[in-house]
């Protein structure tokens, strides 16, 4: 969907309703998107204002998508700021100072370290307390570094064959074995890894044994409804889609069946 919008400003472009920003139309910029956040760049005329509502309208006739005019922002600056505030305001949009996104703050400016110090420190929060072979690695060998440290630092660790040794080269395999925990081998490892296992099966069946599949009942704790799309069942569980549910049921009665039958006679 976020193609066709897109076609639709640059078409809008080429029909001159909306008029390039300045510093966008050598490059023919007309708008950026990230997953469903899109930020238009006009040159701030109230007519260029008009020719974006078209859009969206347009949009919304052909896609049944409605773009909420009370969650849109506009951002002017120079010259035009005032009358194209007016007419923001008429139209119901709010108008705002350039904000953060992405931890970032959209500024005209070069950067400065305080303008992304926050967002390193978050980066390097989120790091410390992660649980992933990424985040173990940042713990135990960069956290004592400071985010400009991290890089250098980072490089040297990869280098890391045992304590104290470093080699010239990468190599994921000694990276692997220098930092990673051994725990005892699980008695059902076999079923899972073997030789001729084929891998994105191997995968789903040790995803589902550990309870890690993204199923409706753990996706309701990340704030997801999901039921289970063959019964309907409210609570869709691991156990409920691999045993309980009547069509897996169907199934396992349908397997059973075949293995139990007399083989056929030559
Ligand atoms: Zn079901």
């Amino acid at each position: 969907m976020n193609n066709l919008l897109s076609k639709l400003l640059n078409k809008a472009v080429v029909n001159r309703s909306i008029s390039s920003h300045p510093m966008c139309s050598v490059v023919n910029l007309t708008h950026l998107s990230f997953a469903d956040d899109i930020v238009v760049f006009t040159d701030g005329s109230p007519a260029s204002l008009n020719g974006i509502l078209a859009v969206f309208q347009e949009f919304a006739r052909m896609s049944r998508l409605r773009i909420t005019m009370a969650k849109s922002t506009v951002f002017a600056a120079g010259r035009g700021k005032l009358v194209l505030e007016a007419a923001a305001g008429a139209a119901g949009l709010s108008v705002s100072a350039l904000p953060i996104y992405l931890g970032l703050p959209l500024t005209t400016k070069t950067m400065i370290h305080n303008d992304y110090e926050p967002l390193l420190v978050k980066i390097q929060n989120r790091l410390l307390i992660s649980e992933s072979l990424w985040g173990k690695w940042v713990r135990q060998l960069c956290c004592e570094m400071s985010p400009f440290g991290t890089l250098g630092r980072a490089q040297q660790c990869t280098l890391k064959k045992r304590e104290d040794e470093y080699g010239r080269d990468f190599s994921a395999s000694a990276t692997w074995e220098l930092i990673c925990t051994r725990r005892p081998t699980v008695p059902w490892s076999k079923l899972v890894w073997f030789a001729q296992g084929v891998p994105r099966y191997s995968f789903i069946t040790w995803l589902a044994i550990r309870d890690r599949l993204s199923t409706g009942s753990r996706m309701r704790a990340w704030g997801q409804v999901q039921c289970c799309l063959l019964c309907g069942e409210p609570d869709e569980t691991r156990d409920h889609l691999f045993f309980a549910c009547p069509y897996t049921y169907t199934l396992w009665l349908q397997v059973i069946d075949s293995l139990l039958q007399p083989a056929p006679s030559p």
